[in-house]
């Protein structure tokens, strides 16, 4: 079915194709970081009742449940559906880039991964760098911002940042290039500060709490795409 492109292949199918892999996608999200094998079949988060097939299909069963389970009637998160649009439209916009659709999954769920258990998966990194091996790397962006991370990681001894913030540099800087990587790195500081004090004035964390910056990384590396030009234009104009 996939051997023709263009014409055969709509965007529709991209999209669904999107979503069904989006309910894979929180298989890995939830299962990695806690270890867990990720070919067991699904279950209720509240009552551990295993799923039957129709209430895995994507959206329809969240929306045909009133996102309920049908046993504990207990509320189903709303990540289910979210990530799997998500998905859906991730595939919908970046086919026929393939390399791009992986790094994008990678990315995703890196960013709830890390935002929901502070854990991102070295499995994830590898699908990233081998989706980023496979459009265009850039080698010394990505060396330079693992050194750069490393680098914290050495001075606020494990403390500041982790040995997977050290790895998704690598992975961004790699996919990235530069300038962009410079760039992301800036929205990261910037936004991750940002949230950081609004989180201690009202009193959600204290100074010590620790925040997964993986996100605020990922968000930075989406917007350095999205304003690329703008970005070369500070960088490069005299
Ligand atoms: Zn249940």
């Amino acid at each position: 079915m996939f051997v023709c492109y263009g014409m055969f292949v709509t965007p529709i199918v991209f999209f669904l194709l999107g979503i069904s892999f989006g309910s894979f996608m929180n298989v890995l999200i939830d299962r990695l970081p806690r270890g867990q094998t990720i070919w067991g079949r699904s279950h209720c988060d509240h009552c551990n009742k295993k799923l039957r097939w129709f209430e895995l299909v994507p959206i329809i069963s969240y929306i045909g449940q009133f996102g309920r389970c049908r046993r504990c009637h207990k509320r189903l998160s709303l990540q289910y559906p979210l990530i799997e649009l998500t998905t859906g439209f991730g595939f919908l916009l970046l086919y026929p880039q393939y390399a791009f659709m992986i790094i994008f999954c990678a990315l995703l769920v890196i960013f709830v991964a890390d935002l929901k258990y502070q854990i991102i998966p070295d499995s994830m990194i590898l699908v990233g760098i081998l989706g980023a091996l496979l459009s265009k790397p850039y080698f010394i962006p990505g060396i330079g911002a693992a050194l750069f991370f490393l680098l914290l990681w050495i001075i606020t001894k494990g403390r500041g940042m982790g040995l997977g913030d050290v790895k998704l540099g690598f992975l961004l800087g790699l996919f990235l290039g530069f300038p962009r990587i410079a760039f992301a790195l800036y929205v990261a500081f910037l936004t991750g500060a940002i949230v950081g004090v609004i989180l201690i004035l009202r009193k959600r964390a204290g100074l010590k709490s620790k925040i997964a910056f993986g996100p605020f990384l990922i968000l930075g590396a989406l917007i350095s795409i999205l304003y690329e030009t703008t970005i070369r234009t500070w960088f490069y104009s005299p």
